[in-house]
């Protein structure tokens, strides 16, 4: 896992050597392979941004987060976040470019934390009446989620 992690940053600026063994790098795989998803299907090319990402990438690849990384992958709780963010947020929508998906992955974490209920509690907040329906409709699904 740490050396998968290491070899996404050089993936991402071109350098494929520690991508060797990784599945996931198509330009091994394809020659001509061309990136769809980056700007003019380019490599980043920018010194600063590959640096903050190296720093940013190093903090995932010590021995304990790397760890709790594999113990992660495999738990229910990982996957209902995804499901939830999902929902929220489907890729087939792009939320990425406005500050909505901020507040839909947000809305998923709150879900995932405290229960559907919590749209009654931001209506509350906001002086909004949540109604009587909505409230119980939210307590159910709560209690099914236990
Ligand atoms: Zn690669």
């Amino acid at each position: 896992m740490k050396r998968s992690i290491a070899a996404i940053v050089p993936h991402s600026f071109g350098s494929h050597d520690a991508c060797a063994d990784h599945e996931w790098c198509r330009f091994k795989l394809e020659k001509d392979y061309k990136r769809k998803s980056l700007p003019h299907c380019k490599d980043l090319a920018d010194d600063f941004l590959k640096k903050d990402l190296e720093d940013l990438m190093g903090k995932y690849t010590t021995p304990a987060m790397c760890r709790k990384l594999a113990e992660l992958q495999s738990t229910n709780s990982v996957e209902n976040m995804n499901q939830l963010i999902a929902r929220k947020a489907p890729k087939s929508m792009h939320f990425s470019g406005s500050e909505s998906l901020d507040y839909r992955v947000s809305a998923a974490a709150t879900q995932k934390n405290e229960g559907s209920s919590y749209i009654c509690t931001v209506n509350e907040t906001h002086k909004m009446t949540p109604g009587k329906v909505t409230a119980k409709r939210f307590q159910g699904i709560d209690r099914k989620r236990g």
